[in-house]
């Protein structure tokens, strides 16, 4: 089968590959959408510590189901699917309680095993949701990013009385963005890049400038009370650092971005009771496929109309071009079968 696979850092070429086979409680998959993720970004720049090569990426997957392993049941051959991505071991604490997204040994298609750069994907078969009809598979590729975001309101047990400030502007923080909004809640945005404040506010965020000043900002915005709900999408200490005084007594904060490891940051200590703050992280998403899918089908979320559409065959291409310059386009997808 063709697929494009990363050899080494700064290394990805098309290959015949062989085809694979889905071992027991496992699904084939024939990939239609392939959506290229920043985590792919960094497996092709070598800054991916949990790949080894040579590996086929792509863990946001469209396709149509093809066959099962031993074991394996599920819809019918032929029936539209994507592929959660995730897969916990089943037995840790947090895959007992449900949180697989957390589990001591996750597995992630398109990082630990071979991903959706390639026409057909092996995955277990429970990690199936059906794409709506009225989905096509371009846009059901976005149901892994759309998941991350739901994945965050439900942390931040965002509602439609809500005011939500997102920090940062990047892939993440616009998810968060556009289901904050999907749900109801007034959103705002920030981030240092005047660029990709445009880029959310198009998305429908309230722009709000990042840097100094920004606390002040925030408080004008919300008469001083702070915001109810902070959302930090942008990995970095300082950003984290500053929720605390971001957000409103009562509010709730919830970190997505990834700061590096071991790196610490410092909170005033007081505040935790003063203004009885409720501190959650959120990664990744568990079970939140299906509602993800069902924003899209809705046409409340927009992410995918910024995005851009190739061939597989343009991936050499297409990685070597966002290597130079992330800013290069806002979100790719690489169509098995262009139209
Ligand atoms: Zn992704
Ligand atoms: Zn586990």
């Amino acid at each position: 089968m063709r697929a494009a696979l990363f050899d080494a850092p700064l290394a990805i070429r098309m290959v015949d590959a062989p085809m694979p086979r889905p071992g027991s409680g496992e699904v084939l998959v024939k990939v239609a959408a392939a959506g290229l993720c920043v985590g792919d970004l960094y497996i092709y720049t070598g800054k991916n510590p949990y790949v080894s090569y040579p590996r086929i990426g792509c863990h946001e997957i469209a396709g149509r189901v093809v066959s099962y392993g031993e074991g394996g049941n599920g819809p019918a051959p032929g029936t539209r699917v994507v592929v959660d991505p995730f897969i916990g071991c089943g037995t840790c604490y947090p895959c007992r309680i449900g949180k697989r997204n957390c589990c001591a040994k996750l597995a992630i298609v398109g990082i630990h095993r071979e991903g959706g750069f390639a026409e057909y994907v092996t995955a277990p078969a429970k990690n199936l949701n059906l794409v709506p009809d009225v989905l096509d598979d371009f846009t059901a590729a976005f149901a892994e990013p759309v998941a991350i975001g739901v994945q965050g309101c439900r942390r931040g047990m965002v509602t439609a009385e809500d005011s939500v400030l997102v920090l940062g502007a990047g892939p993440i923080g616009l998810a968060v963005v556009e289901v904050a909004r999907a749900i109801g809640a007034k959103v705002y945005a920030t981030d240092l890049s005047t660029e990709r404040l445009a880029i959310a506010a198009r998305l429908g965020a309230i722009p709000v400038a990042g840097g100094e000043g920004l606390l002040d900002r925030v408080l004008e915005l919300t008469k001083g009370e702070g915001m109810p709900v902070v959302m930090e999408a942008t990995g970095a200490a300082s950003a984290m650092e500053q929720t605390l005084d971001l957000v409103a007594a009562g509010g709730r904060i919830v970190i997505l971005g990834l700061v590096k490891r071991g790196l610490g940051i410092t909170l005033p200590g007081l505040d935790f009771t003063r203004k009885e703050v409720t501190i959650l992280g959120s990664r990744a998403s568990v079970d939140c496929f299906p509602v993800a899918l069902s924003l899209l089908a809705s046409g409340r979320i927009q992410y995918p109309s910024i995005a851009s559409r190739f061939k597989l065959e343009d991936a050499p291409t297409v990685f070597a071009q966002l290597a130079e310059n992330p800013m290069a386009m806002h979100k790719a997808v690489f169509l098995m079968e262009p139209k």
